[in-house]
């Protein structure tokens, strides 16, 4: 089921800038207090299905060529229709941005990325599941970033922990301050952070230029 698919800029983390389209998957496992998609959450049977989505993907793909295809939610890798959706995106040689808060990759779900090319995950594990990720996910060691939003919550015991270190060792980690109430919140704990762990500071640049 899918919540919603446009046209945008890819607003967050190493591929900010980007032209792409957006596909948002309906349903989540979590619920974060700042989620900024809560009309996303619930596994609602009423929002469309893949095959409508495609038909829409499509008619979207005929007016832009962006190079990047974002799958978002919501939690992507929850959703009955990710395969589907996948399957046939994987047809079009694009790159296939996977935003996800990592808290489970099933195992054909893992089998389906891994072996796209062109699959590049942005893991973005949150304080209301102890940031923890599956552990098969530390299997991609390449087109994988570690994107975690600096709030009241997120303190330096968390950048130590291994399997976060894992990807912080790496120069994957991005250091993406809150937007809440309209602005950038965070943004010193932030550079503070980035300066100790070596991260990169991240705003949601879409939100800055008023978009989608
Ligand atoms: S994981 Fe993402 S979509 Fe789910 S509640 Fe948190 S911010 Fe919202």
């Amino acid at each position: 089921m899918i919540n919603d698919i446009f046209y945008s800029l890819q607003g967050e983390g190493f591929l900010v800038g980007t032209p792409a389209l957006f596909i948002r998957f309906q349903g989540c496992n979590l619920r974060c207090v700042w989620c900024d998609e809560k009309n996303a959450l619930d596994f609602d049977k009423t929002a469309k299905p893949y095959d409508v989505a495609i038909r829409e993907i499509e008619k979207l793909l005929s007016l832009y060529n962006p190079n990047l295809i974002v799958l978002t939610g919501g939690e992507p890798l929850l959703n009955e229709d990710f395969i589907h959706i996948f399957s046939y995106l994987k047809s079009l040689n694009k790159t296939i941005q996977i935003e996800t808060n990592a808290t489970v990759l099933k195992e054909d779900i893992y089998n389906t990325i891994i072996s796209y090319p062109h699959t590049y995950i942005t893991l973005s594990p949150k304080y209301i599941s102890n940031y923890v990720i599956d552990q098969k996910f530390l299997a991609f060691n390449k087109n994988i970033e570690l994107k975690i939003v600096v709030d009241e919550h997120l303190n330096e015991s968390v950048l130590e922990r291994e399997y976060i270190k894992h990807f912080v060792d790496k120069n994957l980690l991005i250091l993406q301050p809150l937007w809440e109430e309209g602005r950038v919140k965070f943004l010193d704990k932030a550079i503070a952070l980035a300066e100790k762990f070596g991260g990169r500071v991240i705003p949601q640049v879409h939100k800055l230029l008023g978009l989608k």
